[in-house]
């Protein structure tokens, strides 16, 4: 079976427990204010002409995002890095985009995994079917599952999608006592806001099982990116929270009982 993918990162330390290779997949339905990979978005593969100056020259080099990749294929990359999994109680964690997007093929490359002893963790919006969330569960070790606004209008407006199927499927990821990693990305203005912290939280306190959250810091090192490929960048004058404010926010998050990290 074959996908479409974008990057393959290796030695990896903030995408799941130990040391990881991260695969990138190709497509994702959210399209977020802050996304940090705009060239993660479209599922299909894409040409950008990049300019280079040098000595007041203009060169243009065509850059093609994605390729397709066999099951088979990338799981010889992912054996590759066993020897550092094994060492580390890491493993591969798909990521995107969204991995879900391209569900037969992430169903197909983890049970690959599974059935060879390697650890997966999926990386996921949550915004995906019951029916491909719960197939996916029976193969996956991990979910690194983004929680972003809870309420359905802001949802709408700053991911262009509706927030209902991600926190159902969280449910019922849950209620399965699966293993789970929450993920906050801390947007200024955005996710950060005294609302948005009050029912995250009081969403979260509601889950029986899950425990641990990652807050990831909003940067903005992406700009460049957003004009290498000729994406609208709505936050390019948007600063990031300072270390004391991400350490503010990890005491609010541990005040209600999770185990808390920055990063990941
Ligand atoms: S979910 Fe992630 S990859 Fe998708 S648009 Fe948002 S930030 Fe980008």
């Amino acid at each position: 079976m074959e996908g479409t993918i974008f990057d393959i990162k290796h030695f990896a330390v903030h995408d799941g427990p130990g040391i990881r290779q991260t695969i990138f997949f190709k497509g994702c339905p959210l399209k977020c204010w802050w996304c940090h990979n705009p060239e993660s978005q479209e599922k299909s593969i894409e040409t950008f002409t990049q300019i280079n100056k040098l000595d007041g020259k203009e060169f243009k080099k065509e850059v093609k995002v994605g390729y397709k990749i066999t099951t088979d294929e990338l799981f010889k990359i992912i054996e590759g890095d066993r020897i550092f999994f094994e060492e580390s109680n890491g493993g591969v964690t798909f990521s995107g985009g969204e991995p879900l997007m391209q569900a037969n093929f992430l169903f197909e490359i983890t049970k690959i995994c599974k059935e060879n002893n390697i650890h997966t963790c999926i990386d996921t919006t949550g915004f995906a079917s019951e029916k491909n969330v719960q197939k996916i569960a029976e193969v996956a070790d991990c979910f690194l599952y983004d929680i972003k606004l809870i309420d359905s209008y802001l949802h709408y407006n700053y991911t262009n999608t509706p927030v209902f199927e991600i926190i159902s499927n969280l449910n019922w990821l849950d209620q399965n006592n699966k293993n789970v990693i929450l993920r906050f990305p801390v947007i200024p203005e955005i996710t950060n806001t005294e609302r948005n912290l009050l029912e995250v939280k009081s969403f979260i306190k509601s889950l029986k099982n899950i425990n641990r959250i990652d807050l990831l810091p909003y940067h903005n090192i992406s700009n460049g990116k957003y004009n290498r490929f000729n994406k609208e960048n709505k936050m390019k004058n948007v600063s990031p929270l300072s270390d004391h404010e991400m350490l503010q926010l990890k005491l609010e998050f541990e005040s209600i009982g999770f185990k808390v990290g920055i990063g990941g």
